[in-house]
């Protein structure tokens, strides 16, 4: 079975041939492959070509493509049962592990995607709070719940859809939109609104990579806390990716809720929203908040998590940092020596790539870029066997299975596509 034979059965069945939008390529244009089997840092299509994996499931394969002590986890689990709707250990030990990692959090609930945990965030934020409305950033995805699908960054850019259809007034008109890294912004939200929640990525990752400036999530931090406003700090791809205990323990900002998603489920479909007792204790069956879910604390995805986060500590992060940084300077000196405007941003283990000859602080600026040329670099390295984001609205993940060999053919490459950009 070929890539492009399975496209055409899949474009029969499945809309546009995919279940997550930004995998059929169509920001970048051509036809996406399909995967027949992963390990490490490679890729293998169904036609047996072999891809260098910059995507490594938007993070979430932080060890590489199967770890054979998560598969090992997870198949000793698979053999015990598979789905109970009773209480297991593993869902208590991997609730102790996040809150052992993560000090803010003190309690937290376990469910099966980020999107569940964005949604419930801010259902306990209103509960906890009374109030309704919910400021956001441009740029910042939080998944796709209908209340945050405003401005919401890569798949929803690259489509250019304005937010969604399907999505009614009334469900966005509690949700107040501003840049990001705009102080003075939030401070005018601030005067005009009381929040019930901030929701943030701390590292935006979903318009491109776009580091907070200095001095950005202090302000929210404390301008959130004057005003009774809880900040939810939206650590679906940061968290155990950036560190031991996330971007909230690099920055040493405390955000009253946090969310995760990828790298805490090991590969699996498996998120959490956490944060004090007082606020978590809102949820049902404690509290008045309802949330629930069949495969909430699934065993398969439970076992995943605990193997993933038990092998991540900061030797490991330091090495990701290291790995990742090899890659960012390499890129740079790339393009300088093609003479090719570029910004390639890096945030500890992640990392960027806009065309654009003015630094990226915000959405706008990320659309700015010229996304025609990342398409041309995306194929170009594509053809050459390396697969970065397939849109210059995401970020590129090294994991620890990238070795120095690995990133230098990487840089030999780009080096070679750069003189055809
Ligand atoms: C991926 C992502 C989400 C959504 O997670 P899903 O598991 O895809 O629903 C939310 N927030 C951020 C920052 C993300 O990158």
């Amino acid at each position: 079975m070929t890539d492009d034979a399975l496209l055409a059965r899949a474009n029969a069945r499945i809309p546009g041939g995919v279940n997550s939008p930004v995998r059929a390529f169509n920001a970048v244009g051509g036809a996406p492959f399909f995967v027949a089997l992963a390990r490490g840092a490679e890729l293998i299509d169904t036609e047996g070509k072999h891809y260098v994996d910059y995507v490594q499931s938007w993070g979430a394969s932080i060890l590489g493509h199967a770890d054979p002590l998560i598969v090992e986890a997870v198949q000793r689990a698979a053999a015990d049962g598979t789905s109970f709707g009773a209480p297991t250990a593993h869902e208590v030990e991997l609730a102790e592990a996040i809150c052992d990692r993560v000090p803010s959090v003190e309690k937290v609930r376990l469910v099966s995607s980020g999107t569940e945990a964005a949604m419930t965030a801010v259902r306990v934020a209103r509960g906890a709070t009374g109030r309704t409305k919910i400021l956001k950033f441009a740029g910042c995805y939080h998944g796709h719940l209908d209340s945050l699908l405003v401005a919401a960054g890569s798949g929803v850019a690259t489509l250019g859809l304005p937010g969604s259809a399907g999505v009614t007034p009334g469900a966005v008109e509690d949700t107040v939109v501003v840049p990001y890294n705009d102080i003075p912004g939030v401070d005018a939200a601030f005067l005009e609104h009381d929040f019930a929640a901030v929701l943030v990525e701390p590292i935006a990752a979903n318009m491109g990579l776009v580091p907070p400036t200095p001095g950005f999530l202090d302000y929210l931090r404390n301008r959130s806390t004057g005003m009774g406003t809880l900040l939810v700090f939206d650590e679906v791809i940061t968290g155990f990716r950036v560190g031991v205990g996330g971007a909230q323990e690099r920055f040493g900002i405390t955000p009253d809720l946090s969310i995760f998603g990828k790298v805490v489920g090991g590969g699996l479909p498996l998120a959490a929203v956490g944060g004090a007792a007082s606020i978590m204790d809102h949820l049902a069956p404690l509290g008045p908040v309802y949330q629930a879910g069949t495969l909430s604390g699934n065993p398969l995805a439970t076992a995943a998590g605990l193997a993933a986060l038990a092998q991540l500590d900061q030797t490991s992060y330091d090495e990701l940092e290291r790995k990742t940084a090899m890659l960012v300077g390499g890129l740079r000196n790339v393009f300088h020596d093609s003479k090719i405007s570029v910004q390639v941003t890096q945030a500890a283990t992640l990392s960027g790539l806009f065309f654009s000859t003015t630094p990226v602080t915000n959405y706008a600026e990320a659309q700015g870029a010229d996304h025609d040329r990342y398409a041309r670099f995306f194929h170009g390295m594509l053809d050459r066997g390396i697969y970065f984001a397939p849109s210059g609205y995401e970020t590129s993940f090294v994991s620890l299975a990238h070795t120095d060999a690995i990133i230098e053919h990487t840089l030999e490459l780009a080096a070679a596509v750069a003189t055809t950009l």
